[in-house]
């Protein structure tokens, strides 16, 4: 172990040593006469590589986040990584963290301004409209999964491309969809092992209720406005219930005695805000009224929710969040539907499922491991490989290892029921010898008959292994 973690660190140094790229460059400058760059062996700041050590628990998160997709009736979209920016900026809001601080945006080589998705909600309203889906029998459930992109500054559970599973939900107005959106995350966060996750739960009203808010709001934060950095005294005037999303502990202790959209509310949004708590009651689902919660997004209205887990130490973290967001087709240019979201952070769930040992994925296990012995054998035992593995036969094999012992060695270490051995005599009469592992007998079989003695011998290690 102690071995495993010095060479873990001088890998780390390796790729990260100013003299080793240094080196590179001068050899750079030999080559081709010219100085160029070197090229940096490591990803950008903020991303990273996913190894295949850490996959079996990605495979888990993906595969819960599908299950529950076709369990709760909604069908995959995925959207293009690259969309036109102001598909982001004006839904989203100019003055947003996500917008001003953290959109990957460039101009494409045909000078189009585009952006890197921060976010799935807007490519898939998008794609809502695009494609026509109002026409679709309501509600119309969209589930995604993939990469997202956001300029922040680096940290564990903080990357720049990160990974979010999001469930979109188009044409109704019912808080029972919040209600189960909501249930539905909890679901999730139980089938992957996760405990303790709170939920809070708060109403910001319609565009229409915030006006009066607004105000109210305006000349309470302008009252303190001493107390607050400048970048939240703009704030007050563009939109000053972002200041809510604030971390800033003088800017939080203001923000605690400030009136709360929870209290000014239209009469429906009230009317919805009461009906979705009666249904998490009813679901016997634990969770908070926060009333500074507003997310930082501008196309939120009414409901809005978000999950933390916390560490050791008390630290809460966001696993994931969502949203009514009744205008934003409207905003995007179409007809209003209302529609509710929800979007998880995938990196983290894995970060939680680590820190709580939750179950991994178990890859599936080869039963058939195929050795070969000599050059013909090898030859033959491709063709062999590839018959076993369209019979749906789960095979594992070393071509690369040249000694049977080797191979049989690591035939043993994967745990298969049955070998098969190809050697040189084997490969000129047209036969296998196929060893049961399981009871330890073997036989020589004419090469065709291989599927159904595989078979055979499989049924009978099923078989010994129930007794
Ligand atoms: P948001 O819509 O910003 O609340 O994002 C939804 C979820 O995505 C968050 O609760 C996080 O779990 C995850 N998330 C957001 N930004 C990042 C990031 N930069 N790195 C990793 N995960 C993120």
């Amino acid at each position: 172990m102690a071995k495993k973690k010095s060479m873990q660190k001088k890998v780390t140094k390796k790729t990260v040593s100013k003299k080793t790229v240094k080196k590179q460059a001068k050899k750079i400058v030999k080559l081709s006469g010219k100085v160029e760059e070197p090229i940096i062996l490591q990803p950008v700041r903020g991303m990273r590589d996913i190894l295949p050590g850490e996959q079996p628990y990605w495979q888990q998160v993906r595969k819960v986040l599908e299950n529950s997709a076709i369990e709760y009736g909604f069908s995959r979209i995925d959207t293009p990584v690259v969309e036109y920016e102001n598909l982001f900026t004006r839904p989203i809001g100019e003055g947003s963290d996500v917008i001003d601080k953290e959109l990957y945006s460039f101009k494409s080589r045909s000078r189009d301004n585009v952006a890197l998705r921060p976010e799935f909600t807007t490519s898939i309203a998008r794609a809502y409209i695009q494609h026509g889906m109002n026409i679709l029998p309501k509600p119309v459930k969209l589930f995604s999964m993939g990469r997202a992109y956001r300029y922040e500054k680096p940290q564990e559970g903080n990357y720049r491309e990160f990974r979010q599973g999001n469930f979109e939900i188009f044409g109704e107005d019912d808080p029972i969809l919040d209600a189960q959106i909501i249930q539905m995350s909890a679901s999730i966060l139980k089938n992957l092992g996760i405990k303790n996750v709170q939920f809070h739960v708060n109403s910001i009203g319609t565009v229409e209720s915030r006006k009066e808010y607004f105000k109210l709001l305006r000349s309470y934060f302008n009252s303190k406005k001493h107390k607050l950095s400048s970048r939240y005294r703009d704030l007050i005037k563009t939109n000053p219930m972002r200041i809510f999303d604030s971390k800033d502990d003088k800017c939080m202790q203001v923000c605690a005695g400030a009136p709360q959209a929870i209290d000014h509310l239209d009469k429906e949004s009230r009317e919805h805000f009461k009906n979705l708590l009666e249904y998490l009651d009813e679901l016997d689902l634990p969770y908070t009224i926060n009333p500074t919660l507003v997310r930082g997004l501008d196309y939120y209205t009414r409901t809005v929710f978000e999950i933390y887990s916390s560490d050791e130490d008390g630290k809460k973290h966001a696993l994931g969040g969502g949203g009514r967001y009744d205008q934003l087709t409207e905003t995007l240019g179409s007809e209003a539907v209302p529609a509710i979201g929800l979007g998880l952070g995938m990196d983290r769930l894995v970060l939680e499922m680590k820190r709580l040992k939750a179950k991994k994925y178990q890859m599936p296990r080869p039963k058939v491991f195929l050795a070969q012995l000599g050059n013909l054998a090898k030859k033959k035992s491709l063709k062999t490989f590839a018959e076993i593995e369209k019979a749906g036969i789960l095979v594992a094999e070393s071509f690369g290892r040249g000694s049977l012992k080797a191979q049989l060695r690591y035939a043993s270490k994967l745990g298969v029921d049955v070998t098969l051995i190809i050697g040189q005599k084997e490969a000129l009469e047209g036969t296998i010898i196929v060893k049961n592992m399981i009871t330890g007998t073997q036989e020589t079989i004419i090469k065709d008959k291989v599927i159904p003695e595989i078979k055979k011998c499989l049924k009978s290690s099923v078989k010994v292994s129930n007794k």
